[in-house]
């Protein structure tokens, strides 16, 4: 097929609910992808946060098509070694003590919601449902997780949205303090906010809310969709602040390429779940599981999270030694990076693909990177280059 028709065929076929770039991705090797056009990017989006390991890694390869070439699906009435093996891996890392999968990051915060809300029904009965969630946060587009979501412009159209939802600035905990009225079941946060701007928590304030919420039995749960697995320079982006959430999900990085979604429960909500309360068709397939089991092995040592985070400092470093006139400033977690420019960071992200080069927005003016985290140092050059001249 032309690129034209295959543009037409998407146009005339698939809902129009993306503002497509004109690119057909074919194929690519770590960070460098090819074009049905036969022109190559530097990618420094990785799907969103998606390929941790670069586009067709072959041990990630490997670890599926050996499951694929054994057994491809089987139903949740039966017991799967490889999901066995991944959870084994995400609760001995986590420090967490039971994991659920799914298939996709709202699903994953879905069904925290639900194990947060049982675990507070069955302690102190009806009444205690509340979840307050933060500003800016993004937390998947199910109606119920849109009515999680931290923004005003996802609370339109499809009412009536769930019920339950509360929202308070991040990093003011005074306002937190305020809104944890005894209604309150759990709260909700990214660690790093991804899709609202590339927006830190502060130490502190982490410090402090997981206190309250200890005071209060209230569930702290970190939605590590985007910041999980490897992405922050740690194999979970809650380990920056040295305290434990009760309830994490994990999505995008966990599967590199195949859909998956999790969440992981603590001590007080290990067992809250029992036969029949939750469940999901294709949740904790054997393909998809092996591959995710590769990619936590391969992610998971401290040369490899050494070595994400240096790469982020450098994409950093490279790209302001250039002074590109647009950046007003730097947000950055290893790999997970945001300029936060002057002007509409479409247009910066319609240069960058002009001249070659894959990015992200975010918020209303950051330009937001989530380079595979095998990214190499000549793809890094090239791709910086590419994104300061787009920012000068
Ligand atoms: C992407 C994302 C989601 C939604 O994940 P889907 O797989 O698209 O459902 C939820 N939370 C965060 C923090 C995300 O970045």
């Amino acid at each position: 097929m032309t690129t034209n028709e295959i543009f037409a065929l998407d146009r005339e076929n698939i809902m129009q609910t993306y503002g497509r770039l004109e690119i057909a991705p074919v194929s690519g090797k770590n960070a460098t992808m090819c074009d049905s056009e036969g022109k190559t990017y530097i990618d420094f989006t990785s799907g969103i946060g998606v390929n941790c390991l670069g586009w067709c890694d072959e041990g990630w390869i490997s670890a599926v098509t050996a499951q694929l070439g054994k057994i491809q699906h089987f139903s949740n009435y039966f017991f799967c070694e490889s999901a066995g093996k991944l959870a084994e891996k995400l609760v001995a890392a986590s420090g967490l003590r039971r994991v659920f999968f799914g298939n996709s990051g709202a699903e994953a915060n879905e069904g925290a919601i639900k194990l947060a809300r049982k675990y507070s029904y069955d302690k102190y009965g009806e009444g205690r449902a509340t979840i307050i969630t933060l500003q800016s946060s993004f937390h998947g587009r199910t109606v119920t997780t849109l009515a999680a979501t931290g923004q005003d412009v996802f609370h339109q159209y499809f009412y009536p949205f769930t019920e339950g939802f509360k929202y308070v600035p991040a990093n003011d905990i005074d306002a937190m303090r305020e809104a944890m009225t005894a209604d309150v079941c759990a709260v909700f946060a990214e660690p790093i906010q991804g899709e609202g701007g590339v927006n830190m928590l502060d130490t502190d304030y982490v410090k402090v809310l997981r206190a309250l919420c200890d005071e209060r039995d209230v569930l702290l749960v970190f939605d590590e969709v985007q910041t999980g697995i490897g992405r922050t320079g740690k194999l979970f982006g809650f380990e920056a602040f040295g305290v434990k959430p009760d309830i994490l999900t994990l999505a995008k990085g966990l599967g590199g390429g195949l859909p998956i979604g999790a969440f992981i429960g603590g001590e007080k909500v290990e067992n809250t779940l029992s036969a029949g309360m939750h469940g999901s068709t294709f949740g904790a397939n054997p393909v998809v599981c092996a591959g995710a089991l590769e990619i936590i092995e391969r992610v998971n040592t401290p040369e490899f999270l050494a070595e994400v985070e240096k790469k982020g400092q450098y994409i950093v470093d490279r790209v302001m030694a250039a002074s590109p006139s647009k950046v007003m400033a730097v947000r950055r977690r290893g790999l997970m990076i945001g300029f936060a420019i002057e002007g509409n960071p479409k247009d910066v992200l319609h240069t960058c693909a002009d001249n070659g080069l894959l990015v992200l927005t975010a918020g209303k003016d950051v330009i937001r990177l989530l380079p595979p985290l095998t990214i190499s140092y000549e793809e890094i050059d090239k791709g910086a280059a590419i994104l300061a001249a787009a920012l000068a």
